[in-house]
């Protein structure tokens, strides 16, 4: 597995502070876990993270507690490979296995629960279909679990993870000739598309 798209610094130093949203911080962890550079960077910056606060803050007078860890963070430094790692916590073992949610043409859904901020799901897409255009209110983090999708930034392959703000909207589509693409999709708020599409529906209904 060779990943080519990795997390952002941004993205990075928050997940080391833990002010990641948790639908985000799940799948830094998931891609961390595949990935040992963004393990790595994650490491490092938790560490300059706390040199700093140890630096800023004054020692507390009472008996602290203890820091709350990043999310994610106790895959360890080597990571968890098998499947207690946070992606089988997440999604379990076998994708075979996700009841899945028809949303369109080609395109189906699964939610996952999550304790915390933020919109966690499995979106599966078949060979030739796409994800009509769509920009975000928030930061969106898209892991490839299986096959591969591009759209505007680049071709993601498994292991890759698409990193993107509200100010970049995309098309992600799978190739004709290649298998279906399975995801998994932290975001801070919902498409801005499925706005549109609401309002739109909402205009027909009343005609
Ligand atoms: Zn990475």
């Amino acid at each position: 597995m060779t990943i080519t798209h990795h997390l952002d610094d941004a993205t990075l130093m928050s997940f080391a502070a833990g002010a990641l949203p948790a639908a985000l911080a799940a799948v830094a962890a998931a891609h961390a876990d595949m990935c040992p550079r963004c393990r790595r960077e994650m490491l490092t910056m938790e560490r300059l993270g706390e040199a700093v606060m140890a630096s800023l803050i004054p020692a507390p007078l009472d008996s602290p507690e203890p820091a709350t860890p990043a999310p994610g963070s106790d895959a360890g430094p080597g990571g968890d490979r098998n499947s207690s790692g946070p992606l089988g916590r997440l999604v379990g073992t076998d994708l075979g296995g996700v009841a899945w949610r028809w949303l369109g043409p080609g395109v189906w859904e699964h939610r996952l629960a999550l304790k915390g901020a933020g919109k966690l799901r499995l979106l599966k897409v078949a060979p030739g279909h796409a994800i009509p255009e769509h920009g975000h209110r928030g930061a969106e983090l898209t892991l490839v679990l299986r096959g591969s999708f591009s759209d505007r930034t680049g071709r993601y392959l498994r292991g890759d993870v698409a990193d993107l703000d509200e100010t970049v909207e995309h098309r992600p589509a799978v190739a004709r000739t290649g298998g279906e693409c399975i995801c998994l999709i932290g975001s801070e708020a919902s498409e801005r598309f499925r706005g549109l599409l609401t309002r739109q529906w909402q205009r027909v209904r009343k005609f």
